[in-house]
């Protein structure tokens, strides 16, 4: 891609200390405080409550930030990366072979996903208790004075998620939905939720059909080409902005969570975070290495111990953007493969085959509808899983890129948007693990690109 696009990551040392410190803070203050809360038999207690409606409001601030740039992050992204393809379209065959494996691993990466977030099922660990102190949260009473829903209140807010849920849709109609009307109103719709059609599904579509357009008449596009590049450029440094906060912001949502779950919030957390790290590793060593195997050519073992470097600076850094230098020179230097198919597969890849991110954005949205009680139909299931696939592609290679991504796709099934603020305090440690899933995808596809062009790679690969 652009130059801008592929070294953004590199300009900024992304240190995960402040974030994991500032989310220590919050979660041993927001348990103190819950235990206080809780001895004081009064859950929770004024000056509990009066130090959340304080934290939470930061908390917010923060995800809006990263909310604001989803709709242009997502169309700049797509377009581009389509273009960047359609570009590449001279070299042949090159393109739609590494467009086929990208599309294989996100398929299996949403897919092991969903297979053990349906399993595991972490988000239902929360007692029905908590969770509808939980919706409350999340779904605060509008009127002052207001401030603790009555139960019936709560139960309100269940049905209401639940009918959001609920407006079933046929597969044909989803299908339909896919191609909007009117962007702009879906583009809006994606994020107030008030979309006729398919939000932001729709407005991906839109993007990929855009960058094809482009494609067809490249010459005359450069001018638009160069606007989608600023529109990412400036979207990328606004997320840099609201990760400066994130040691706060995710610190002040973490702190509000706990103080008034306590460690039942804790526990499901964990199981969450387990579900993620395992669906992670399986696909890092088992689907990689099966891929590796059978289409690349090479075996698993020379692969991961030839790319150690590439893993440890994607899982330091949470970036794939910032990881591309180092994992082209592994990819020449260490993998030995062909420098033409390397650095064109990895410099796509880095924005636009993320199946770890996938993987993630699949798990987070069943778990938080799980954990709000929102029972998903087997056809929103399929749109979640398309839409992981296809944010997978649209997400930026930065530290965070998928959380806007994730609000969106919450919100088009039903899943109340603050409550990612559940997840954001796992998320820098889950960035980093899924971050290595996407720069060793990009590595493996560059390995199978490279054996299905007939270029062997200059060492034997099969140890
Ligand atoms: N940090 C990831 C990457 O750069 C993107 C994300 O999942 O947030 O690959």
């Amino acid at each position: 891609m652009d130059e801008n696009m592929s070294t953004n990551g590199d300009t900024e040392n992304h240190s995960a200390m402040p974030i994991i410190i500032g989310l220590t803070i919050g979660l041993v203050l927001g348990l103190i405080a819950n235990v206080i809360g809780v001895a004081g038999r009064e859950v929770p207690a004024t000056w509990v409550t009066t130090v959340v409606a304080v934290a939470q409001p930061i908390g917010r601030i923060f995800l809006r930030l990263m909310m604001m740039v989803v709709v242009p992050m997502v169309f700049a992204a797509l377009a581009l990366a389509v273009v960047e393809i359609g570009d590449v379209r001279k070299l042949g065959r090159m393109g739609l072979r590494t467009l086929l494996f990208t599309g294989i691993f996100s398929c299996a990466a949403v897919l092991i996903g969903m297979v053990l977030v349906n399993m595991f099922e972490p988000g239902k660990k929360l007692p029905v208790e908590t969770r509808d102190r939980l919706l409350a949260l999340y779904n605060p009473p509008k009127a002052e004075g207001d401030a603790k829903p009555t139960a019936s209140a709560q139960q309100q807010q269940v049905e209401t998620i639940k009918a959001n849920a609920e407006k079933k849709k046929t597969i044909g109609e989803i299908l339909v939905d896919m191609i909007p009307e009117n962007p702009l109103q879906e583009m809006v719709g994606a994020v107030d939720g008030s979309s006729k059609g398919n939000g932001m599904l729709a407005v991906m579509v839109f993007s990929l059909i855009v960058g094809i357009a482009i494609t067809m008449r490249m010459d005359d596009c450069q001018p638009l080409i160069g606007v989608l590049q600023s529109i990412q450029t400036v979207t990328t440094v606004i997320i840099e902005f609201a990760l400066k906060l994130a040691p706060v912001g995710a610190g002040c949502l973490v702190f509000a969570i706990t103080a008034q779950l306590g460690f039942e919030i804790v526990r499901t957390l964990a199981w969450f975070a387990g579900t993620v790290v395992l669906g992670l590793a399986i696909q890092l060593f088992v689907t990689y290495s099966i891929v590796i195997w059978t289409f690349g050519g090479m075996s698993p073992w020379y692969f991961f111990s030839n790319a150690a470097e590439a893993m440890l600076t994607a899982f330091s850094t949470s970036s794939s953007n910032a990881t591309l230098p180092t994992a082209m020179r592994v990819a020449e230097t260490d993998l030995k493969l062909p420098p033409a198919v390397s650095r064109f597969v990895l410099t796509v890849g880095a924005t636009g085959n993320q199946n770890g991110t996938a993987l993630y954005e699949g798990v987070v949205i069943l778990f938080l509808a799980q954990v709000m009680g929102v029972e998903l139909t087997l056809a929103q299931q399929l749109q979640v899983v398309l839409m992981a696939v296809l944010a997978g592609i649209g997400t930026a290679g930065v530290p965070g890129g998928s959380i806007p991504l994730i609000v969106v796709v919450m919100k088009s099934v039903g899943v109340p948007a603050d409550s990612i603020g559940i997840i954001l305090g796992v998320d820098r440690l889950l960035d980093m693990c899924r971050t290595v899933v996407n720069v060793m995808g990009d590595l493996a596809v560059a390995a199978c690109v490279a054996k299905s062009e007939g270029r062997a790679t200059t060492s034997p690969p099969t140890i």
